[in-house]
């Protein structure tokens, strides 16, 4: 059993965390989240096995505090844009709640392949169970910054949780975080992500364009590749 939890003992100091990308496929380049998925890789695209020695991690370095806050604003405004989608749905403009929801869904399913990036990197400090509004799910705490994601949307080693048979039942969860704890800009939150760990939002749309009336429109965010 490896954990991949934090034990304050690697390289990383306070300030900066070293956070696998990926591992490329030498012959190529392509790049998987894991070294498994690149010998499987090897053996279809080239057809042939591949030294696992030859598969060398790809790593960054960043600052903690940079990449915590544009996590934490990608969710905000995740958690706004379904707010948003309620509302125009509710009050009749289909088209605009759908693109609310489009964004939303991308802005969720890029901070989960994040905390798995950070899960997978032992950058995380520790993992709860929370049972919120009847779900579960786990709760990733790095220094200050906490982050909690669907359990069933990540997996990971249940040895790695502290309590998990045991959830914690919050009540009214989403009213006690309306406090703000960044200035950051969403472009500046996903420019970050982009150029430090190679995920662009746009991938995550479930649907690049979008009807508005007979126009057709971009689903995404003009600014990011
Ligand atoms: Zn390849």
């Amino acid at each position: 059993m490896s954990s991949k939890i934090n034990s304050k003992g690697g390289t990383a100091s306070s300030d900066t965390v070293t956070v696998v990308v990926g591992y490329p496929c030498p012959q190529c380049g392509v790049a998987k989240p894991a070294r498994y998925q690149v010998e499987d890789h090897h053996q279809s695209a080239h057809g042939e096995p591949i030294q696992t020695t030859d598969i060398i991690k790809n790593t960054r370095e960043l600052e903690h505090d940079d990449l915590m806050k544009s996590v934490y604003k990608l969710n905000k405004q995740a958690r706004k844009y379904a707010d948003l989608a309620e509302y125009n749905y509710k009050i009749g403009k289909k088209a605009t709640a759908k693109a609310n929801s489009v964004r939303k869904k991308a802005l969720y399913d890029l901070k989960t392949d994040i905390l798995s990036l950070l899960y997978r990197s032992d950058v995380v400090d520790s993992i709860r169970c929370h049972k919120i509004n009847n779900r579960l799910y786990w709760l990733f705490e790095m220094e200050s910054w906490s982050f909690h994601v669907p359990v069933d949307h990540l997996d990971i080693d249940t040895t790695d949780v502290a309590n998990p048979n045991d959830p914690v039942e919050l009540v009214d969860f989403h009213k006690s975080q309306k406090a703000n704890r960044t200035s950051r800009s969403l472009k500046e939150s996903l420019l970050f992500i982009q150029n430090k760990l190679d995920l662009s939002a746009n991938d995550y749309l479930s649907q690049s364009h979008l009807k508005y009336g007979c126009d057709s429109y971009f689903a995404g965010w003009s600014y990011l590749d």
